[in-house]
């Protein structure tokens, strides 16, 4: 559990955002209002910033990172709603990107564990495998066959939409299958990549490691790039019945070097 309030968190970030200054200039208020016009749906920050500012806050962030991601992002939005609503609106979920963190939370992929479930880590390694992007459904727009009701539904735990249910229309008596409208509700690109250790001891098999991108996060890279990868990490059923694995989902992706083929060019 976070030794912060969820308000008060989204107080800190607030403040974080709004006050934090580098010399004469207030780094992160100028970043949020300039991110409507450069078309922008992530902001990146320096977890040195965050370090400096307020070294309790930064360092709850890496123990409860759930907590702080969705409080810090949504904080983003309300404030970028204050300079410009319509886009805010338009964009509806935007993303808070840690960069930099300390050495000491960069986790050697051979050494991730059981332990570091849930927690926010760096990780570095050479991308093996890029699948291709999916969807993944946010926010289902429902529609009742008998009272043509919308009405706006979120996915459970495991990312379903439930369709069929009792009509929430006070006024309808109707219970079963619900049209999904598709080109209403809200889809999220996702991308899943494999990455290895760059250095493969010769005494152990090469590991590779999930890496769960989503949204401005998406199709970034190229095979053999050198990433280091900040984001919390999951376990997720395995193919094998009864065995579980870890994987990442990514916060943000730092690009180490382009991949040689790249710099030869
Ligand atoms: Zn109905």
């Amino acid at each position: 559990m976070s030794v912060f309030e969820n308000n008060i968190l989204a107080q800190q970030y607030e403040n974080f955002f709004r006050y934090f200054q580098v010399g004469e200039r207030f780094k992160y208020r100028e970043r949020i209002e300039a991110m409507p016009a450069k078309n922008e749906i992530s902001l990146y920050v320096d977890f040195d910033d965050l370090l400096n500012y307020d070294r309790k806050l930064a360092q709850d962030l890496l123990e409860n990172p759930d907590t702080h991601i969705k409080e810090v992002s949504e904080t983003l939005k309300r404030l970028i709603t204050l300079y410009d609503n319509e886009y805010a609106n338009k964009i509806g979920i935007f993303h808070v990107r840690f960069k930099g963190l300390p050495k000491e939370n960069h986790i050697d992929i051979y050494n991730i564990r059981e332990k570091h479930i849930g927690k926010l880590i760096a990780v570095e390694g050479v991308v093996s495998k890029i699948n291709n992007v999916r969807y993944k459904i946010v926010e289902g727009v429902l529609k009742c066959p008998t009272c043509k009701e919308e009405f706006k539904v979120q996915p459970d735990e495991d990312g379903e939409i439930r369709t069929s249910g009792k009509c929430p229309n006070p006024d309808c008596k109707y219970n079963g299958r619900m049209i999904l409208l598709k080109e209403k509700s809200r889809f999220m690109d996702i991308q899943s990549i494999l990455i290895k250790p760059e250095i493969i001891m010769p005494e152990r098999k090469s590991r590779n490691l999930r890496i769960l991108l989503m949204e401005d996060l998406v199709n970034i890279m190229k095979p053999e790039d050198r990433i280091i990868v900040v984001g919390i990490v999951r376990v997720g059923k395995s193919k094998t019945h009864g065995f579980y694995n870890i994987y990442i989902e990514a916060n943000n992706i730092e690009l180490k070097e382009k991949a040689i083929q790249d710099i030869n060019f």
